[in-house]
């Protein structure tokens, strides 16, 4: 089997808000097409039109190439050796960031595809299963421009979410620092008193996080804000510091008892050798597209397993990436929950309406999946609407 096509679909929720900090709104899907008529689907979280350049644009040094005139005529299958040429072929370009996201999407699309070839789940050829059945969390972000309505409504999502069976949830609490949702604005007093009123709704015996979105400067500013959060018995503190404050993480896991969980940004295992080795988090967070695919989200899987660190992976996305965490987790003992952004409990229409036959919830846990690849398949008509929104808002915007 060979590749013969790499198609890169820059996509838009037709009702984006720029003010909204959700990366659930845009998308780059790219499909590979093979000369024996399979097709494998892969997505990432990052700017998609950042992302489909760095996957067209042609290079004139053999390290500085691109990542389509690599792939077309290669052998799908060989998925890990291809991950190596593009990562050793496309040093020059960056060996981090957009690139690394970019080739996520490609890796996640060729582990979809050898698992259509051979007729497995993604899982089955990633190591095989470890565990029955993997436990979702929802996240939480309602979609207001005040912090008063944004407490009552956050309230509201986490009495829902565990009406809809989910036994964990987070609470993103962010109205400080520069991912300030919508602007919104509240003192450190008022974060302590939301998480408060969300833990006397979704009761005691529920798993809870706090995602404060890189929301304080320093580690002292920090540790003052949180000392008063250790009674609500929360699972982790989502990267409450600037990423690259890696002295300034290792203080806050040390110096106070609620684990810290970091690395959604973070491009291959290298980034998170550092993240636990000096940040000292107890929790990893790869994004599956973002990290460099399923064969480096894997890696980092095995190096935190080794290193005594859990893994949650991190997702904002639709149902490809929710199918990549789930055979990603079913691999690995260490990964106590995925992060799930309920489609009922979000705005975009892209997480609602872009993957046909989704990998679905019930009563709490999210069942194996049996379909070969990652088991999910784009509705076409769909997809159609939300490149036209891409195209539409490329033009109006003039960003191209
Ligand atoms: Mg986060």
């Amino acid at each position: 089997m060979k590749i013969t096509d790499i198609a890169c679909h820059v996509l838009l929720d037709p009702a984006y808000d720029i003010g909204a900090t959700s990366s659930a709104q845009d998308d780059i899907v790219v499909e590979i097409h093979t000369d024996e008529g399979l097709t494998g689907i892969g997505e990432s979280d990052v700017n998609p039109w950042i992302a489909r350049a760095c996957i067209q644009a042609p290079g004139t040094h053999s390290m500085g190439l691109g990542l389509t005139e690599m792939l077309i005529g290669a052998d799908p299958l060989a998925v890990e050796e291809l991950w190596e040429s593009m990562y050793v072929g496309t040093a020059m370009n960056g060996r981090r960031g957009a690139l690394i996201h970019a080739m996520g999407a490609i890796d996640m699309a060729l582990h979809d595809l050898r698992g259509k070839a051979l007729g497995k789940p993604c899982y089955e050829l990633l190591g095989g299963a470890q565990r029955e059945s993997i436990t979702p969390y929802a996240s939480l972000q309602p979609d207001v421009s005040s912090f008063e309505e944004y407490r009552r409504s956050l309230v509201a999502w986490a009495r829902k979410a565990k009406q809809l069976g989910f036994r964990a949830a987070k609470a993103e609490i962010t109205p400080c620092g520069p991912y300030a949702h919508k602007g919104l604005k509240a003192t450190h007093r008022q974060m302590t008193e939301t998480i408060g009123d969300v833990r006397d709704a979704v009761g005691p015996g529920f798993t809870l996080m706090v995602d404060v979105q890189y929301a304080f400067p320093d580690a002292d500013t920090c540790l003052a804000a949180i000392r008063d959060w250790v009674d609500f018995d929360l699972f982790f503190i989502e990267t409450p510091l600037p990423a690259d404050d890696l002295a300034g993480y290792a203080r806050v896991a040390v110096e106070q008892p609620i684990p810290i969980a970091a690395g959604e940004w973070l491009a291959t295992r290298f980034e998170f050798f550092d993240l636990i080795e000096r940040g000292k988090v107890r929790f990893v967070q790869p994004d599956i597209g973002r990290v460099g695919g399923l064969t480096e989200a894997r890696r980092v899987s095995e190096f935190a397993a080794r290193s005594g660190v859990q893994m949650v992976p991190h997702l904002w996305k639709t149902g490809i990436s929710i199918a990549a965490a789930v055979h990603l987790a079913a691999t690995a003992p260490h990964c106590p929950l995925i992060e799930f952004l309920p489609a009922d409990l979000c705005e975009s229409a892209l997480r609602k309406e872009l993957v046909l036959d989704e990998i679905r919830m019930e009563k709490g846990q999210i069942a194996l999946p049996v379909r070969p690849g990652l088991g999910v398949e784009l509705n076409r008509p769909a997809l159609e609407q939300f490149k036209a929104a891409a195209e539409n808002a490329t033009r109006s915007l003039a960003l191209i």
